[in-house]
Order: C-alpha cells, then sequence, then structure tokens
C-alpha cells in the first residue's frame, strides 16, 4: 500500500523504509509518547490512531470518557468548608476586613499597607474548590491529585486530612501511580498534566477532575497553533516546572528558555551561528527529541509559563521579533516569528501591584507570603529585592520566631536566611502581598504574628462579615 503524501512528510520524514521491506518504526507525536506500526498498517485507521496520541487529541479525547469533569459546580457546602478551613477567600478575618479599609490596617506601632492585587488567584481558587467538590461528590472512593493540587503547604495539609492522596515525585523513579485503580478519582492540579499523563488516567478508566486553569490550557493552545504552523515553541519558563513540563508536551519542536540571558544566547545563535554542541549542552534537558538548533529555530513562536514576569516574557519576545527582522527581512517576520499573548492576569496584576506598593516611600519593609516552591511568589520577592527594600519571604506564620525576633526566610534565588532581630522596635509601616497560590488565612497568621510581636496584650483580630472579593470574570 502507497502512503498518502501527507502522511509521508508529516509523520514520517525523509527517507521512509518502502512498502515491501515492512519495517517496524516508531513514529514520533509531540507528546513524546511512541507508537509502533508497520507500513503495512498504514491505513486510515492507523493515521487515526496516531492522530489520537496527540496531545490536542488526547485532551479533546477527555471529554467522551463520561469520566471526565472540568467545570465548577459551586457547591454551597464546599464554599464553607474552604472557608472554616482557611484555604479559601477570607470572608470575616483581617484580610477580609482590610479590604473594606481600602487594604489598610492600623494596630498599634504597625501599619499595613496590603498590595492592590494580592494573594489567591481566580485559578488557584478553582481548583482548591474543585478538590473540595470533588471530595464531597464522591464519598468513599480513593482520590488521588497526580501532583500538590497548588503550592501551597496548608492547602495540601488539609486535603490529605480529607484522605486525599497527593502523588508524589521520586526525583530518580518519577511518579508511581501504580496505587491507582480504575475507578478511583484522579485530580488534575491548577497547572496541569502533560499528554502522557492525560492519556495514562484517560485508558486507565478512572474519573478525572480536571482543575486546570484556562489561562494554562491557553498556553497549551498557542503551542499547539505554532505546531500546527510547523512552528518552534520557544517557552519561556522553567523546564523543570510542573506546567512548563506539560506545555512542552503539548509542543512538537520547543526550546525553553529561563531568562533574558537564554535568549540572547538563541538570539545570537539565529543570527551568527555558533558552536552547535555547546548549545546542546546547555538546553539539553530543555528541548524536545530530535531537537537540531540549525533546523529548528528558524521559525519560532513565543508561549510562556503563565508565572514568569511578565516584563521579561515581553522583553524576550520583542528580542526574538528583532532578530527574526534582522535575519529574514521586515517584510518576511510574519513567516518567522509568531507570539499570542498568554501570560496571565493574575500573574501581571500582583506584579503590577507589588511595583506600586514598593514605590511608597512610607513602606519600610515587605512581608511576601507564599509556598517556597511557588514560582509567582519568587518573582514577586525578587521585586523588592532588586529596588533594596527589605523583603522577607515566608510561607507560613512559623518562620517567625517570636522570642527571638528572628525569621526564617526565602530568598527569590532559593537560600532560606535566618536574620536576627529582622521587626525594629518603635512604628513600622509594613507592605505586605502574597502569591497566588496563598489562601487570605496564611497572610492573616503572619500579621497577627507580628502584631502580637509588638504588642504582647494583642487578642487577635474579631471576625466581621465582610463581602467577598471582586474577582475577574474570565
Ligand atoms: S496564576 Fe494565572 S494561570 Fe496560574 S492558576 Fe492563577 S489564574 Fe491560572
Amino acid at each position: 500500500m502507497m502512503l498518502s503524501n501527507s502522511f509521508n512528510k508529516s509523520a514520517i520524514g525523509a527517507g521512509l523504509p518502502t512498502a515491501q521491506s515492512q519495517p517496524v518504526y516508531r513514529v514520533p507525536s509531540r507528546t513524546g509518547l511512541r507508537v509502533r506500526a508497520t507500513v503495512a498498517d498504514e491505513t486510515a485507521a492507523t493515521q487515526q490512531q496516531q492522530e489520537e496520541e496527540r496531545g490536542r487529541e488526547i485532551r479533546r479525547s477527555l471529554n467522551k470518557t463520561g469520566r471526565y469533569v472540568r467545570t465548577v459546580k459551586n457547591d454551597p457546602d464546599a464554599t464553607k468548608a474552604l472557608d472554616a478551613d482557611g484555604v479559601g477567600y477570607s470572608l470575616t478575618g483581617l484580610v477580609a476586613q482590610m479590604r473594606e479599609e481600602g487594604n489598610f490596617w492600623k494596630q498599634g506601632d504597625v501599619t499595613v499597607k496590603l498590595a492592590k492585587a494580592y494573594g489567591y488567584c481566580w485559578g488557584v481558587e478553582r481548583a482548591v474548590r474543585m478538590a473540595y467538590e470533588a471530595r464531597r461528590a464522591f464519598p468513599g472512593r480513593s482520590i488521588h491529585v497526580t501532583n500538590e493540587i497548588i503550592h501551597n503547604p496548608e492547602v495540601n495539609r488539609r486535603l490529605r486530612e480529607m484522605d486525599v492522596n497527593i502523588v508524589k515525585e521520586d526525583p530518580q523513579k518519577g511518579k508511581d501511580y501504580s496505587k491507582i485503580d480504575n475507578g478511583d478519582v484522579v485530580i488534575f492540579p491548577a497547572f496541569g498534566v502533560g499528554a502522557p499523563d492525560m492519556k495514562y488516567f484517560r485508558d486507565k478508566g478512572v474519573n478525572i477532575v480536571d482543575t486546570t486553569c484556562p489561562w494554562v490550557a491557553k498556553v497549551w493552545n498557542s503551542v499547539d497553533t505554532y505546531a500546527k504552523k510547523k512552528c518552534t515553541s520557544i517557552i519561556h519558563g522553567k523546564y523543570s516546572h510542573e506546567e512548563t513540563v506539560a506545555t512542552a508536551s503539548f509542543a512538537e519542536d520547543y526550546l525553553i528558555i529561563k531568562d533574558l540571558n537564554e535568549a540572547q544566547y538563541v538570539c545570537d545563535y539565529i543570527l551568527k551561528g555558533g558552536d552547535r554542541e555547546e548549545f546542546m549542552k546547555k538546553f539539553s534537558k530543555a528541548v524536545s527529541k530530535g531537537f537540531d538548533p540549525d533546523v529548528h529555530l528558524n521559525r519560532v513562536g513565543l508561549a510562556n509559563q503563565t508565572t514568569m514576569l511578565k516584563g521579561e516574557t515581553q522583553a524576550i519576545g520583542k528580542m526574538l521579533e528583532r532578530t527574526m527582522m534582522e535575519k529574514f527581512g521586515p517584510q518576511n517576520l510574519q513567516d518567522h516569528f509568531m507570539v499570542m499573548d498568554t501570560i496571565c492576569d493574575a500573574t501581571q496584576e500582583r506584579q503590577d501591584a507589588l511595583y506600586e506598593i514598593t514605590d511608597d516611600p512610607t513602606i519600610d519593609m515587605m512581608l511576601v507570603v507564599g509556598g517556597f516552591n511557588s514560582s509567582n511568589t519568587s518573582h514577586l520577592q525578587e521585586i523588592p529585592h532588586n529596588k533594596g527594600l527589605p523583603a522577607f519571604w515566608v510561607d507560613t506564620a512559623d518562620r517567625i520566631d517570636m522570642a527571638s525576633n528572628s525569621i526564617a526566610h526565602k530568598l527569590h534565588y532559593g537560600e532560606l536566611k535566618v536574620t536576627e532581630n529582622w521587626l525594629p522596635e518603635g512604628p513600622i509601616t509594613i507592605g505586605v502581598t502574597s502569591g497566588a497560590s496563598t489562601p487570605d488565612r496564611a497572610v492573616e497568621e503572619v500579621l497577627e504574628r507580628v502584631f502580637r510581636m509588638k504588642d504582647p496584650n494583642f487578642k487577635g483580630i474579631q471576625p466581621r462579615e465582610c463581602a467577598p472579593p471582586v474577582l475577574p470574570t474570565h
């Protein structure tokens, strides 16, 4: 049987074995999954099967299983439980009350200014809510999350208390899904899962609750578009971050760059060529299988991990645009460079609010609250640090030792540091923000500990019913 031209070119490439030899070969797909086939099997059905193995087809096929949920029910019991457990938006506590006071609070010597945008983003609250709803919808069933649902220790502790198993990753062996049976419930976290995991759980026969943030899915759509247009996806992100791992699994050819320095290196290579071996060594963990910088950098499209610094993603986009214009001429730019707006508003708003609050000359120091493995929180810590403003990043109030006036805090480049005498005597104005995966309760506990340090007689904040936060409509 003859192969159709399109299959020949798109799936197999040059040097295709003849039908007579009927060899067995592996067809690479964008997901990294492999499909075995013989030339004699190259029927329409086989082509369809290969299509099914592509990331976008796997995503679509989940809908047809009848075991797939990706919407929020807004179950009022779940809302009550989120509030009671302190893993939703604050509705009665200090943060809720600050919201009603113009993001301002004064408690004795301590003045607190809360950034205009802070804390839980829409996608994260949605994910935690969906996990709570899943627990209620499947009582008695084993429920697993393929990873931490969001990067927050308290939220993950609460889920474990509800008998939700969070699958851990072994650095050597990867994830062990062997304890998940068909009939169990599997939750995909807010930053999504890659195509191979999606396929595995689709075929396993489990019930899937997919909390992937729609903004993350938007990035997946963009790399899918680039692949269809035979563009290499240049992903601004961290190659080991779960979201970027998932995004890469939906791309065909890709290169992951983490910052402007790496972008400059790539742009120099595009314009002047360079040492191919050095390039491959530098990006050995950050490229698609079979990537060749001399082949795959002629047509590129920019995508991003949604929590990267917006300004940096934009600067990388401009750099790539200029490079492609210089190499191929302005009139040919659209054939060689694509960009789609996929940076999440929540990340942008939190960063913009932090730039604004750190310009306030009355602020003596910043407190940044968020999980230590949260990428977006690390960027929030970076902004005051770069402005020379003292900034302490903590994940829980327990990092503050009241007796010794010391604080264990993380620096944005990863080091955990203990600072003694961090809270000065006398009046102080503290700016506060929190990462997109940080529930308001974490901020309240940190601030209440500060109030208590300044005033041993502090009795705590009396709860008061407040209006819920105004959320963006996505
Ligand atoms: S930070 Fe943005 S992309 Fe990430 S979960 Fe929140 S809303 Fe979604």
